[in-house]
C-alpha cells in the first residue's frame, strides 16, 4: 500500500537485512537515502532496482513537502547509511510531516547499534537512556554528562575511534566508578566488546584510536544504600508534622 516506509538496514553484516525489508525496498517507487552510493550497494544486494533520492540533515521543508505530496499514491522508503532511520539519523521531521498530512507510515524494524550493544554489554537493560553522540568539546561534554549523572539507568553513547579516549576520560571523571562496555564493529568481522570500569577503559583507550564504529554502554550508578532507622524515623516525624 502507498505510504512512508521506515526501513532498518544492516549495521555491517548484509545478512541482517530482513526479508521484509528487502521486499519493501524492491517494491518501493522511491528510496530516500542519506548517501546514495552507500544505499546503492544495499539495493543491489536486495535485488531492488529503484530510483533513489538523497534525504539527509540538509534536506529542508521543500524537500519534505515534495515527498509528502507523493505519499498518497506511492510507497516511499526511507533508509539511512546503516541501522534504524531516525536513531541518530535523519527522518523524524519527515515522519512528523507525513503524519500531519494524514498518510500511512509503516516501520520495518531491524538492526540498531544501540540495542545490539546493550545485548552484548552484560549491563542492566531494564532501564536505559540513549544519548547518541556527545559534544566533541570537553566543557560541553562534561556539562552534558553532569545533566544525566543522576539518572538511574544504563546510558548508551555513539562514538568514533578518534574521540573514544577523550569521551571515556570525561565519562570516568563525571560519572565516577561505574561498569561500562566498549562495543566495536558490531556484526562485522572484527566485532569486539571490551568491558571494565570506566577508569579501566579510559586508561586502556587513552592514547589509542581504535578503528571502526563504536557504542559505549555505561551501567547505572551504584544503588543508594537503604535508609537507616534514624532516617526513617525522621521522615515519619516530618510527615506527621506536615499534617498529612
Ligand atoms: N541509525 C544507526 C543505528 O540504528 O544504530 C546509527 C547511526 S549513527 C549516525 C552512526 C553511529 O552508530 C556510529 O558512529 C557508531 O557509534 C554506531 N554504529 C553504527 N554501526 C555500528 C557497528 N557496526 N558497531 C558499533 N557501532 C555502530
Amino acid at each position: 500500500p502507498p505510504g512512508l516506509y521506515i526501513v532498518a538496514t544492516p549495521i555491517g553484516n548484509l545478512g541482517d537485512l530482513s526479508p521484509r525489508a528487502a521486499r519493501v525496498l524492491a517494491g518501493a517507487s522511491l528510496v530516500l537515502a542519506e548517501d546514495k552510493r552507500v544505499s546503492a550497494r544495499l539495493l543491489a544486494h536486495a535485488g531492488a532496482s529503484v530510483p533513489m533520492r538523497t534525504y539527509n540533515d540538509h534536506s529542508d521543508e521543500a524537500d519534505r513537502a515534495g515527498v509528502v505530496a507523493r505519499l498518497g499514491t506511492e510507497a516511499i522508503a526511507l533508509v539511512s547509511d546503516a541501522g534504524t532511520p531516525l536513531i541518530s539519523d535523519p527522518g523524524y521531521k519527515l515522519v512528523r510531516d507525513a503524519r500531519a498530512a494524514g498518510h500511512e507510515i509503516f516501520t520495518i524494524p531491524g538492526p540498531c547499534a544501540a540495542v545490539a550493544a546493550l545485548t552484548l554489554a552484560g549491563l542492566p537493560t531494564d532501564r536505559f537512556l540513549f544519548i547518541g553522540f556527545l559534544p566533541p568539546k570537553e566543557k560541553a561534554r562534561a556539562d552534558a554528562l553532569a545533566e544525566i549523572a543522576g539518572v538511574r539507568a544504563s546510558l548508551v553513547f555513539y562514538e568514533s575511534g578518534p574521540r573514544l579516549g577523550a569521551s571515556l576520560a570525561s565519562l570516568a571523571a563525571v560519572l565516577g566508578p561505574r561498569e561500562a562496555a566498549v562495543a566495536r564493529e558490531l556484526t562485522k568481522l572484527h566485532e569486539q566488546c571490551v568491558t571494565g570500569t570506566l577508569a579501566d577503559l579510559a586508561e586502556r583507550y587513552r592514547d589509542s584510536s581504535p578503528k571502526g564504529e563504536i557504542v559505549v554502554v555505561v551501567g547505572p550508578p551504584a544503588a543508594a544504600p537503604p535508609p537507616s532507622e534514624d532516617q526513617l524515623d525522621q521522615a515519619l516525624r516530618d510527615l506527621l508534622a506536615s499534617g498529612e
